[in-house]
């Protein structure tokens, strides 16, 4: 069956570090206040999500209004819930946007194939038609993978040769997908090519040449994050911000070597909505992100 988000989470630094920390029953006292503070920085959260955690904390400490360490950590689920909450915004398809355009971003490795893949089979499930555009032609074995995907799965994949135009490849897809009246149309785009400018380049071109078709389209800009990049994702995020824009993220393998914090780190810089986060590497794995299953599945 399904793993809970416990099990999928419990390999992380910030599971385990802070389950240590706690489990010794430790004293309420500022040397427990520095320890949980390099325990958050070391999890990825980052410099200034942790002090800021750790600092209201030790207000509330030095207010007297906890007596011991379980109050505490009780003070800290709160907190950590508060940061992520407002980001916690689940992916709406819009059925008046038809098709509705997703556009997946994201550097090469960071799951986002496996994604899309996982994505077009949620939706799928959910009885909406669904669309590929293989736009990532700068890998040859891109494109493959997602055609010998949709014709297992028996979803069309619009392609055109390797080294093809990026732009005109998804051009045609949300004509074909349009005419089709398909639901959703979920674009693939490439994660790497010659050099940085030219990979914003890119992006820019696709966003100028959809909007030709629908100016209300992308309708999302999915970037994907992967989840063991660490302080990374952070220079990540800026970039295909200022590229193209994102109105989401997906954060994926925050199973196994992610230390799990580096969803906290997006949250406090960027307040951009977390769609989904990857907990493995099966179709179920693909969870819309829950705030409150995350941090407790995160804390001891
Ligand atoms: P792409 O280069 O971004 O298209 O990356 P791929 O989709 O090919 O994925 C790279 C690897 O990451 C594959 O082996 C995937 O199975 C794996 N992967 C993707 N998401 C997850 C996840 O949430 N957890 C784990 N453990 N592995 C994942």
């Amino acid at each position: 069956g399904k793993k809970s988000w416990r099990e999928r989470l419990a390999g992380s630094a910030f599971a385990r570090n802070l389950g240590a920390l706690f489990s010794r029953k430790p004293k309420l006292d500022e040397a427990l206040l520095e320890e949980l503070e390099t325990t958050l920085i070391t999890a990825d959260v980052g410099i200034a999500a942790s002090t800021e955690l750790v600092e209201n904390l030790r207000k509330r400490v030095n207010r007297r209004e906890f007596d011991d360490a379980g109050q505490l950590l009780t003070a800290l689920r709160e907190a950590l819930l508060a940061l992520l909450a407002p980001v916690a915004q689940p992916l709406q398809i819009v059925a008046e946007q038809k098709p509705f355009v997703l556009l997946m971003v994201g550097v090469n490795g960071v799951g986002k194939t496996t994604t899309i893949g996982k994505l077009a089979r949620r939706f799928q499930k959910e009885r909406r038609q669904v669309m590929l555009a293989a736009g990532d032609t700068f890998r040859a074995a891109a494109v493959e993978q997602l055609k010998t995907w949709g014709e297992r799965n028996q979803v069309p994949v619009v392609s055109q040769g390797s080294g093809s135009d990026a732009a005109s490849v998804i051009f045609d897809a949300l004509q074909s997908a349009r005419s089709r009246e398909l639901d959703i149309l979920i674009a693939d785009t490439a994660g790497r090519l010659h050099t940085q400018t030219g990979l914003m380049d890119e992006l820019g071109k696709i966003r100028r040449v959809l909007g030709k078709l629908d100016a209300s389209a992308p309708h999302e800009v999915l970037l994907v994050i992967d989840g063991t990049t660490g302080q990374n994702a952070i220079n990540q995020v800026r970039q295909f911000r200022a590229a193209i824009g994102v109105t989401g993220l997906v954060v994926t393998k925050l199973d196994g070597t992610a230390k799990g914090g580096v969803v906290f780190a997006l949250a406090k810089e960027f307040g951009l909505p977390i769609r989904y986060v990857g907990l493995g590497e099966t179709l179920d794995d693909l969870r819309v992100f829950d705030a409150a299953a995350f941090v407790d599945g995160l804390l001891p």
